[in-house]
């Protein structure tokens, strides 16, 4: 669907910085010469004047006068509009510290001459959408930030988090639950580059330092919906990253060991391997591009020999103390022109965001008007009835036609209120009725009241989803407006001319070296002789001057190698510390166990520990160590034993919270007999005797009633029921004995004869 083009080169400018008033006041000597008009960077060797300086040419070079409005007419302006078309764009700042990569991307906040790219970039992009016709923009911009390989987002509030890098086969690499907000104005992306620059100060101890080792990257998504020639929208995407890398220079790495080293290691190692996939890009020969080496090659791996337009800005400053570092980013910045990029118009892709919101409109406008649709329904439904039986609560004035959604629910909130006032002047009804058809009432009120309330609800998200989409074409008429698109126009028409004759520029220049010569016919043989020895002399120049730059080549090769080589010494000895403890100290069962069960996890690029499963691959079963049987975990010995001759907490491996319920304290007394003197006890005896032979007499009368009540039974009773009682009766001591219920002193009394 995209529509492909043939491939482009990575474009490379280069901006030198102004002398700073430190280096002024240092004297340090001025070796860089820049040639605006042929884009040729010289550079001279401080401590070899008579050494010929080493040039680079680039796609357009800036010299400490540049402006910034010169830069974003000529280098970035046509990238951003290829953005606005729906490609995507990449623009890199890379360089040394302090030799300008944050003026130009951001520069002087609340200066409009010296904004950098990046504010710039916003100006442009919502002017070009006030000023587009029939089409629908939505942009968002996120903001982010690499520091020691872990990516931060700067919009989202909780600082502390970090976030991964995943890739899908449609879409590619992307950062999960990166925070994006859409913006509808200049002053609201302004607003969201603030906060992420704020966020990236407090999270930095030392604003100078972090900035110097973390990568900024910010986003701004430009979709676009149009109607196509076909009749259907087609929605473009442009995506444009604007890079703020950390600063190039080689960070010592020496003495550094355990955390620290891993650290150093770390800082640079996304511009290092940016520095690999370049040069593996350029190479030609290696099929392997290493952008999974970092997260930021990985993340811009698009922008790398992908589908995007890429410019890079190579910052370097002109003093004689920076000159190797000046080098090195000529270097580097020299190879990166040859990467072949492969942009096309992303053209209806799957996750487009505006596809989402017109949907989401789409549908919540259509749920609205079903409901005004319903309204209208019930209404001429209840007109028409109206009309037929005439006699009705209502007044005249409802019958009103007027359409407007809003009278429409105060007409029927008036109605109702009328209705109820009706109800409650209507002294004919019972006051149960009444409440009734009060209560009916009020519960349509509501029902009313909740409509209207969901009805509003709808169509404030619809406004509010509508104005996040925007269109133009509402001031194109206007005078300044068609004045400044003018002057834009002029100053497009003139950065183009500049570019076209430095190009023609260099291109005679090469062929002035190649033909001129071969063509020329001599007149003299001294002539000849003369012009072929000049010829010689310069051909002889430029071979020295290859030679010394293979020679600097070599030499930061060299050194470089040399610094690999200490970091992996440094790396091997920690290792072999490493070795030591666990040749020593990890049984060697234990080990081979680690090492079945650690892997490698390609997307988080660490190892990590498979999942102990009671099943292994080799169908085992899990045994259980010897010291924890009968118990959950392996205990020692001498816990073993020490927890069986003494009921200390402290050898108890499990359960060592006492569950057992507490009893209560007792606030009874056991029963004390009382102390009877023996006189008065051998009377009770004899008295109680007495009435024992009584009771002979009493079980005689008792059993000649015996076959006409079932007395058995009935004395039985409570007799099994309150054992007590009978037990204390038996008691020969107890003065209350109860008399028996055969008594025929007191038959009736204890109620237990049935009647
Ligand atoms: P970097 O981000 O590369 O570390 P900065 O952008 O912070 O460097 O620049 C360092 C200083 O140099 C800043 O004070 C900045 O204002 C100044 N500076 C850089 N480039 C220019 C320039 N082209 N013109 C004027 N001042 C500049
Ligand atoms: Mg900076």
């Amino acid at each position: 669907m995209s529509k492909t083009k043939s491939s482009e080169s990575v474009k490379v400018v280069v901006r030198c910085r102004p002398m700073n008033d430190k280096e002024k006041a240092s004297k340090f000597n001025l070796v860089v010469s820049v040639d605006v008009k042929l884009g040729q960077i010289m550079v001279r060797n401080p401590r070899e004047a008579s050494e010929l300086p080493k040039v680079f040419t680039f796609d357009s070079v800036y010299d400490c006068n540049s402006k910034q409005i010169d830069l974003y007419d000529e280098t970035f302006r046509p990238l951003v509009d290829s953005v606005l078309l729906g490609f995507n764009g990449t623009i890199f700042a890379y360089g040394q510290t302090g030799t300008g990569k944050t003026y130009t991307m951001e520069g002087v906040r609340n200066d409009p001459e010296r904004r950098g790219v990046i504010p710039n970039s916003f100006e442009h992009i919502f002017t070009h959408i006030s000023r587009s016709q029939n089409q629908q923009y939505l942009v968002r911009a996120s903001y982010l930030e690499i520091y020691q390989e872990e990516i931060r987002d700067l919009l989202s509030k909780d600082q502390s988090h970090r976030l991964e890098l995943r890739e899908r086969p449609d879409t590619g690499v992307y950062v999960k639950d990166l925070s994006s907000f859409v913006t509808k104005s200049v002053r609201e992306i302004e607003h969201v580059m603030n906060v992420g620059n704020q966020n990236r100060s407090v999270g930095a101890t030392n604003m100078n330092e972090h900035s110097s080792r973390s990568h900024a990257i910010f986003v701004i998504t430009v979709e676009c919906s149009e109607l196509g020639m076909d009749g259907e929208n087609h929605i473009r995407v442009g995506k444009l990253n604007l890079v703020d890398l950390a600063g190039s220079e080689r960070q010592a790495k020496t003495g550094a060991q355990g955390e620290r080293l891993k650290e150093a290691t770390k800082i640079n190692l996304s511009l290092s391997a940016l520095g690999n996939v370049i040069s593996a890009l350029v190479d030609g020969r290696s099929s392997h591009i290493p952008y999974r080496d970092s997260k930021l090659t990985r993340l811009l791996q698009d922008s790398l020999g992908g589908n995007a337009r890429t410019v890079m800005v190579a910052n370097i400053g002109p003093a004689s103390y920076n000159v190797e570092e000046t080098l090195t980013t000529l270097r580097y910045a020299n190879r990166a022109k040859n990467i072949k990029n492969k942009p096309r118009i992303n053209e209806d892709p799957k996750d487009a965001l505006l596809r989402e919101f017109q949907e989401e409109i789409a549908r919540l406008k259509d749920q609205l008007e079903k409901r005004v649709g319903k309204k209208k329904k019930r209404r001429q439904r209840r007109r028409a009835g109206e009309g037929s039986d005439g006699e009705d609560l209502e007044d005249a004035e409802t019958e009103d036609d007027d359409e407007e959604g809003g009278d429409y629910w105060r007409e029927q909130q008036d109605k109702l209120e009328r209705e109820k006032k009706a109800i409650l002047d209507d002294h004919s009804l019972v006051a149960d009725e009444k409440d009734r058809l009060l209560r009916e009432k009020e519960k349509k009120m509501e029902d009313l009241r909740r409509e209207k309330e969901v009805g509003e609800m709808l169509a404030a998200k619809v406004k509010a989803m509508e104005s996040k989409l925007l269109v133009g074409g509402k001031n194109i008429v206007d005078h300044t407006n068609e004045q400044q698109r003018m002057l834009e126009l002029r100053r497009q028409e003139i950065a183009e001319q500049k570019r076209r004759e430095r190009e023609m520029q260099q291109q005679m220049e090469s062929r002035d070296e190649e033909t001129l010569e071969l063509k020329e016919t001599y007149s003299s043989l001294q002539q000849e002789v003369d012009i072929k020895t000049k010829k010689l002399k310069k051909l002889f120049s430029k071979l020295q001057a290859v030679k010394a730059e293979i020679q600097d080549i070599q030499e930061a090769h060299i050194k470089e190698r040399q610094e690999h080589e200490q970091t992996q010494n440094e790396l091997t000895r920690e290792l072999k510390l490493k070795h030591l403890i666990i040749e020593n100290f990890i049984p060697l069962e234990e080990k081979n166990k680690i090492l079945n069960r650690a892997f490698y996890d390609e997307e988080e690029e660490c190892w990590k520990m498979k999942a102990i499963t009671r099943i292994e691959d080799d169908h085992q079963m899990m045994s259980r160590p010897p010291s924890a049987v009968g118990y959950r975990r392996p205990l020692s010995h001498h816990a073993h034993i020490a927890m069986r001759m003494k009921p200390d907490m402290r050898y108890k491996a499990e359960n060592i919270l006492m569950l057992d319920m507490d009893l209560p304290a007792r606030t009874t007394e056991e029963y004390q007999e009382p102390v009877i003197a023996p006189k008065v006890a051998a009377a009770l005896e004899d008295a109680l005797r007495d009435e024992d032979e009584i009771q002979v007499d009493a079980s005689g009368f008792h059993s000649s009633l015996g076959p006409t009540l079932p007395a058995s039974g009935s004395l039985k009773k409570p007799k099994s029921g309150r054992p007590r009682t009978s037990k204390k009766s038996s008691t020969p001591t107890s003065p209350f004995s109860p008399c028996s219920p055969g008594s025929p002193l007191y038959p009736q009394s204890r109620g237990l004869v049935p009647k």
